[in-house]
């Protein structure tokens, strides 16, 4: 059997008419395909107003700055995320702090976040900005988190990268946030090759955004601080960067998007083949709740009873499943641990991450390619 990679891109033949057509097209970048897709994936998100950009990770860093995180002011994210999550507010001047982990949902834990803040209360030392991770795909406790943030003033960024299609409570994910923040990158749910978007309900945010994306440099006279000198005329009134996502990838995007619902069907099947396959191993696999669907962006298993995760990561590597390991606890990372985090900060996320291992998880996943798998695991795991 072929290798099996952890994720990879589905790319249909609609998919590659649309990037040829933008190809012919007048404009590669700064055209009609950009509004357009924000126009599509707002329109999958109740109106809601969406701004997309080169990458996700500008998109935090540009969703921070929206929300004016600056010098002196302090950020909370999850270490079981991408390095990105906690990135975004050093890259504003802010000091970054973490929140562990729930066990079952592998989220920042909601007990954990009120804790911290009343003990952040009485040192006066709040959070600006809290930035939860839907991890896996599986959307975060984003409604108690919102009366946490109501309650200690708090804005609230969702990395929602995994989670392009997750619902939770009854609609698709954006309502509780005020900025959620989605990749677009090649093993993530929809792709754009690089890609990211901010969602928020609030104008004036995504107006901000919109400045920001593009240098700072606004052409609307309503904005300008001067009088309009003509055609020509635009101003700088912030600082801004060039995270511009191009026609090309937004017309792969919007064409994408045209059948997320299928995409999902298939991921939701396969993991729920996993659950079964999988059922009767040493492993701990990936909650299931009511209130919430996951979009299953990975399928991690938590290797249990003392076996080595790096034994069984090496036997299915050696074998051709290309397994993986999300993620590394962001404060062990070396340039986190010379902030000040050290091993033991966190438990719960340090004893996820001592067990993870991240199994082959996408649409076109075959039913051969699982059952190799979880022989292969089963086999690995001794049982
Ligand atoms: C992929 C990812 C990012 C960064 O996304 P890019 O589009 O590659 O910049 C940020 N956060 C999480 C949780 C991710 O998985």
């Amino acid at each position: 059997m072929d290798p099996i990679p952890y994720s990879r891109q589905e790319i249909s033949d609609a998919d590659i008419a649309a990037v040829v057509e933008v190809l012919k097209a007048p404009f590669l970048t700064q055209g009609p395909a950009v509004e357009r897709f924000e126009a599509d994936f707002a329109a999958l998100h109740k109106g809601r107003h969406a701004v997309a950009v080169c990458n996700a990770t500008a998109a935090l860093h540009l969703a921070c700055l929206a929300l004016r995180v600056g010098p002196g002011d302090l950020v909370w994210t999850s270490p079981i995320s991408f390095v990105a999550s906690a990135n975004c507010a050093l890259y504003c001047g802010a000091d970054i702090g973490f929140v562990d982990i729930d066990p079952v949902t592998r989220n920042m834990s909601v007990p954990a976040l009120a804790a911290r803040l009343e003990e952040a209360e009485k040192a006066g030392r709040l959070p600006k900005v809290v930035v939860p991770v839907d991890f896996s795909g599986l959307p975060c406790d984003l409604e108690e988190m919102r009366a946490l943030a109501d309650r200690y003033g708090f804005k609230i960024v969702s990395d929602s990268s995994h989670a392009v299609g997750a619902t939770y409570r009854g609609e698709l994910i954006g309502r509780y946030a005020d900025i959620s923040v989605f990749s677009f990158h090649p093993v993530k749910i929809v792709t754009t090759g690089e890609g990211g978007l901010c969602l928020t309900d609030d104008a004036a945010l995504a107006d901000r955004l919109r400045l920001l994306r593009s240098h700072g440099i606004t052409r609307d006279a309503a904005a300008m601080q001067g009088a309009n000198e003509g055609a020509w005329y635009y101003e700088q009134i912030d600082l801004g960067f060039n995270y511009r996502i191009t026609d090309i990838q937004a017309a792969l995007g919007s064409s994408q998007l045209t059948d997320l619902d299928d995409k999902f069907r298939r991921r939701d099947a396969a993991a729920r083949r996993y659950d079964d396959l999988l059922a009767t191993l040493p492993v701990k696999l990936p909650a299931r709740l009511n209130d919430r669907q996951s979009a299953h962006h990975l399928y991690v298993v938590e290797v249990e009873n003392g076996l080595s995760r790096k034994a069984v990561f090496d036997a299915l590597r050696a074998d051709g499943i290309l397994v993986n390991v999300h993620y590394i606890p962001i404060h062990l990372q070396p340039y986190y641990r010379a902030l000040g985090f050290a091993p033991g900060d966190f438990p719960a996320s340090e004893a996820f991450y001592e067990g993870a291992v991240t199994l082959p998880l996408f649409p076109s996943l075959s039913e051969a390619q699982q059952d190799h798998v979880a022989e292969r695991l089963s086999r690995a795991l001794g049982s």
